[in-house]
């Protein structure tokens, strides 16, 4: 057990106690921001409630790209390559599993298995998907249609009867017996064409669905060809809409073994050019470069590359499953925030609105003034302007409410979250740790997946962490529940915040910057020019032995290196 993070005196006289941190969410969902989200009908603008399978669910991966991007052979292939390196691994351990590796749902039966139930899904010389896909572990082989799906209270997806029928003959479950699939589900999208005339012919909502994925998966793998990088409007748009998403974001340029590499190079840099045009932070979205599906390489000059690449991406996919916790933690707290910018936006409107006479026209000047409004929060809450709904969609969603039946503001109900975000989230924090050292890794170790581990948060895994270390020793530890308060509002992406936002943290300090860079170099011991929660509370202690007047040192001394980062700098 992870003492040194449970010595928090500062903890309140009466911190709610969880057993799991899957008990915890639902109860604090339940008691803390359900009752806001009802108040100002949250669900009636974002996002249904959430239920209890959305906490229970296994991780899930959910794939996104424009038509012929490898979306479909990639799932087979990860799936089956997996499973050969699980099969390794467990030669290496010299254990016997009880979970023996499956051969079951390779690729030839993945899609003789869509083909046999989906006559005409099949078309041109390549596959085509033109339905969403959850794929699943499931004892029996089988297809379970869309329409059944949305009434079973044991899968994550009965709010998807909300996007109607349209899309329910467009979603199904396939179910196979499949090693990976116990640990991961899997949702293959349809292929995203250029043009108008498909998405009317659609009859659904695909950004909106894809968004209401997005929310509840652990990683969106957008994939692009390599081969012919175009990127369509309605890509773009659906790359848009999942922007509250980005920490969740990989990014596969796949076929990059069908050009040379000079080419490859070209297309990398238009790929990264492009998508900052989509997404605010490109830069910190990994891009995964290479061949994903069983086939030889076309061109094999960047072999050494893709191997490490492919490795890369398996790390952190096999991480999924150790950090579905946390994920579902940090997505909480998205929600949480929106839902408090929805509640202030809805009382604004509230205010506004006059009790009698003219309220028509006071409404749709207030729909019309919805950017002022957006603007007047933003000051009086100091709320990052990135935090508020997409202001187009939010004026169209607002011509169809009645303001009248909106509530004022009511700050009980916002001091009840904001709690939550301050104390309870921080408790949880401390089990989530908890968890992850007392369970079995799940992931995959030692051979090929030796070195640097690049998953989110993925300071803990490292070779021998938690092995014969006395956790208890890190003086940090004792005040980092307090400095983790304020590292979780600095928009970490991945664990990690930006150098930007630490440093905007650090000047209050009031410290000249010659001391801050010294500091800095001490506390980004990885030296990735990103802060994770324990070099931040580091950074924190070193600022504060800094303004208690004694000299920092030269070199961080063994002992301020925090616990998980021990054995790695050895
Ligand atoms: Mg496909
Ligand atoms: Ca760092």
């Amino acid at each position: 057990m992870f003492s040194w993070l449970g010595s928090d005196d500062r903890r309140r006289k009466d911190p709610e106690v969880f057993q799991t941190v899957s008990e915890g969410l639902k109860k604090l969902y339940k008691t803390k921001l359900l009752p806001l989200e009802e108040h100002y009908r949250f669900h009636e603008f974002h996002s249904p409630a959430l239920e209890d399978a959305d906490f229970d669910n296994k991780p899930m991966v959910l794939l996104v790209g424009q038509y012929s991007t490898g979306k479909t052979t990639f799932i087979s292939y990860f799936s089956s390559h997996w499973k050969m390196e699980t099969r390794i691994n467990l030669r290496k351990k010299k254990k016997k599993s009880s979970i023996k590796p499956q051969f079951g749902g390779d690729h030839f039966k993945y899609m003789y298995l869509l083909e046999q139930d989906f006559p005409g899904m099949r078309i041109g010389p390549e596959p085509t998907t033109d339905s969403f896909i959850a794929v699943m572990h499931g004892q029996v082989e089988g297809i379970i249609p869309g329409n059944a799906l949305v009434v079973d209270p044991k899968k994550p997806f009965r709010k998807l009867n909300a996007f109607g029928n349209a899309f329910l003959n467009r979603f199904v479950c396939a179910q196979l017996p499949n090693a990976v699939l116990e640990s991961i589900s899997v949702i293959d999208t349809p292929g995203i064409l250029s043009g108008e005339k498909q998405r009317i012919s659609r009859g659904y909502d695909f950004a909106a669905v894809l968004e209401w994925f997005a929310e509840r998966v652990d990683r969106i793998i957008l994939l692009f060809d390599a081969h012919k990088l175009d990127i369509s409007d309605e890509f773009s748009e659906v790359i848009k809409a999942l922007k509250n998403h980005e920490d969740k974001m990989r990014v596969v340029l796949n076929k990059a073994d069908q050009i040379e590499t000079q080419q490859l190079m070209r297309v990398y840099g238009a790929l990264m050019w492009s998508l900052g045009k989509i997404v605010n932070t490109p830069e910190v979205i990994r891009v995964y470069i290479g061949s994903f599906w069983s086939h030889p390489l076309l061109i094999p000059d960047n072999r050494k590359l893709f191997e490490a690449e492919e490795q890369d991406l398996f790390r952190d996919i096999q991480s999924l499953p150790r950090n579905a916790a946390l994920r579902k933690l940090n997505d909480l707290i998205k929600r949480a925030r929106l839902a408090k910018v929805h509640a202030y936006i809805i009382s604004s409107l509230k205010k506004e609105m006059p009790s009698v006479f003219g309220k028509d026209n006071k409404k749709k000047e207030l729909v019309n003034n919805l950017a002022e409004i957006y603007g007047r929060i933003e000051r009086e809450h100091q709320i990052s302007p990135g935090d508020f709904p997409n202001l187009k969609r939010m004026q169209d969603q607002l011509q169809a409410q009645d303001f009248s039946k909106f509530q004022p503001l009511k700050s009980k109900l916002l001091e009840v979250v904001d709690d939550m975000l301050a104390h309870d989230i921080a408790q949880l924090m401390v089990l989530v740790r908890q968890e992850e050292t007392q369970r079995p890794v799940q992931m995959v170790k030692g051979g090929a997946f030796e070195g640097t581990l690049h998953g989110p948060f993925g300071h803990g895994y490292g070779e021998g962490a938690g092995e014969g270390i006395d956790d208890a020793e890190w003086v940090v530890a004792r005040d980092k529940p307090m400095y983790d308060e304020i590292f979780y509002t600095l928009s970490p992406v991945d664990g990690k915040i930006t150098g930007a936002n630490a440093k905007k943290e650090m000047v209050r300090s009031k410290l000249p910057n010659s001391v801050l860079g010294k500091i800095w170099k001490l506390a980004d011991i990885d030296k990735d020019g990103m802060l994770d929660d324990e070099e931040f509370a580091l950074a924190n202690h070193l600022i504060k032995v800094k303004l208690e007047g004694h000299e920092l040192p030269n070199e961080l001394p063994a002992h301020l290196l925090p616990p998980s980062k021990r054995k790695v700098a050895e």
